[in-house]
């Protein structure tokens, strides 16, 4: 296979709070895989802003330690190294205030496109929005990327959404998601748009329910406060799982184009019934630390696992619920949407052939891929039985090594920035409905003190979690250790 890197424009990118930890995780080591692969072009430039006081050389030897610390080694060439980050610099900015405003106007160029990275706090996002108008930065070429959390609510994500309208377009603000970056859930478009095979059974008709799992094995740790006031609901479900859900439920759009995606997406959200308080079961992790020592908090009620049942009210998945869980220190790391068909309706095999029905599984991690279970006979003799086997569909084998050296989602993200591609950035009308979809679910376990079961450390959650599926006769995917 042969590699195809689209070079883009020229380009001005300021990363605000380009010291923080994102920023040094994913943020400048993506950037500089994309400049490896010869994306960015001479002329483009990465600005550093943030609060600390230090000068260009400073900011390039930070740059460059993240480089090593979170770029593969074999990719970690001095020489390239040094000459990316001769198009780094740095400014010392108060987002907040005044400081480094006007130098920062004198930097950027009009005539290139401007993208400003929000990798600050959430409180911050209104201040540099207005900022970058109040001191005549931004321009009709420019393009700001706001982080999550967008809002804790649907009132405060509309005062944010009025805040960034107040400065810029709609086709001009890019909420980041990371996972629509993520190569296997732009798969997930292709496997169902670009097959005959798929898309006339994805339906309520055929599929029995599908399962969307995001699992971590990490604790709150050293964000404990920050999470405390946000929960698994909203810190995963209303944004990345509801997206996930999302891509798997949406009609196909009439083109892969950004509007024409996103109105699908918003009709799902639009479609989900409100969920009953007995279908959703919150959890809290136990242990030591457990999630009472690590947020500080022994009265807290809020969730650090949660599990729900979404019914789609639409004719195309009445009937077919969508079963959503998420969790911290649970057993495994696995972040998957699997789509369990119905059996065949009816086995002309004898009962103790076996029975099985196909499941399509779009690994998002630890390795992204997909697979779909089929049935076929056991080989030899001892006659008809039956078993199911994987028809991997992981793009690494198929394609060669080269498949294998995906982008990272964020690197993947920044260039769609840099081109003007909105197809995998939330509207702000989509972040508003799938609010106003969980403000009432938060509202009535706020309102009822409801609290969270504590599970085991290094669980699969809950045993209330197992139930939900068992009074529906199914069962969870095994999370695996
Ligand atoms: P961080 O606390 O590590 O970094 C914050 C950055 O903002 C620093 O560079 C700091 O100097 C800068 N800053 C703070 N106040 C400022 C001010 N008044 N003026 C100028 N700069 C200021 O935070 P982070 O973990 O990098 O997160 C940044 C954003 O990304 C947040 O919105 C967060 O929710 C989001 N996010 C982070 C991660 C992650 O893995 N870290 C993942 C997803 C989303």
């Amino acid at each position: 296979m042969v590699s195809r890197v689209i070079p883009v424009e020229p380009f001005d990118l300021v990363i605000f709070g380009g010291t923080g930890d994102l920023a040094r995780r994913k943020i400048l080591p993506g950037l500089y895989r994309r400049f490896l692969s010869g994306q960015m072009p001479p002329e483009a430039r990465i600005i550093g802003a943030a609060r600390t006081d230090q000068d260009d050389a400073a900011f390039r030897n930070f740059v460059g330690a993240a480089i090593k610390e979170f770029v593969p080694k074999n990719r970690c060439d001095p020489k390239a190294i040094d000459r990316f980050l001769a198009q780094i610099s740095y400014i010392t900015v108060d987002v907040r205030g005044d400081k480094g405003w006007n130098t920062l106007a004198k930097m950027i160029r009009s005539d290139v496109v401007q993208a400003f990275y929000f990798s600050v706090g959430p409180g911050l996002f209104g201040d540099i929005a207005t900022r970058l108008n109040d001191y005549k930065i931004a321009t009709p070429l420019s393009r700001i990327v706001v982080e999550k959390p967008f809002g804790r609510d649907l009132t405060s994500a509309k005062e944010l959404n009025a805040v960034l309208a107040a400065s810029f377009e709609e086709q001009q603000i890019y909420r980041i998601d990371h996972y629509l970056g993520k190569e296997t859930v732009q798969n997930l478009m292709a496997v169902r748009f670009a097959n005959v095979l798929f898309e006339p059974l994805w339906n309520a008709q055929y599929i029995d329910h599908v399962q969307i799992t995001v699992a971590e094995t990490v604790g709150v740790g050293g964000r404990g406060g920050y999470y405390d006031k946000s929960g698994a609901m909203r810190d995963m479900v209303q944004n990345h799982l509801m997206q996930l859900l999302c891509l798997t439920a949406m009609e196909p759009p009439a083109q892969f184009e950004p509007d024409a995606m996103r109105d699908e997406k918003l009709k799902v959200i639009r479609a989900l019934d409100p969920v009953d308080a007995s279908d959703i079961v919150r959890g809290q992790y136990g242990g030591d630390p457990s999630y009472l020592d690590d947020c500080e908090n022994p009265a807290s009620l809020t969730e650090s696992y949660i599990a729900l049942k979404v019914d789609i009210s639409n004719w195309r998945w009445k009937g077919t619920p969508f079963y959503l869980r998420t969790g911290k220190r649970l057993k495994g790391r696995m972040s998957e949407i699997v789509v369990h068909f119905k059996e065949t309706p009816h086995s002309i095999f004898d009962d103790d052939a076996g029975r099985h029905a196909n499941i399509l599984s779009i690994r998002l991690q630890p390795d992204e891929g997909i697979d779909l279970r089929v049935t076929i006979k056991e080989p030899g003799p001892g006659g008809m039985r039956l078993v199911d086997v994987p028809l991997d569909m992981t793009f690494a084998d198929a394609l060669g090594p080269e498949a294998k050296d995906v982008p990272d989602a964020y690197e993947r993200l920044i260039m769609d920035v840099i081109r003007g591609n909105q197809t995998l950035f939330m509207r702000g009308d989509e972040v508003e409905a799938a609010w106003a979809w969980t403000d009432p679910i938060i509202e009535r376990w706020q309102a009822r003190r409801d609290k969270p079961k504590t599970y085991e450390a290094g669980s699969s959650g809950p045993e209330d979690a197992l139930m939900l599926l068992h009074k529906d006769h199914r069962r969870w995917r095994e999370i695996k250790a």
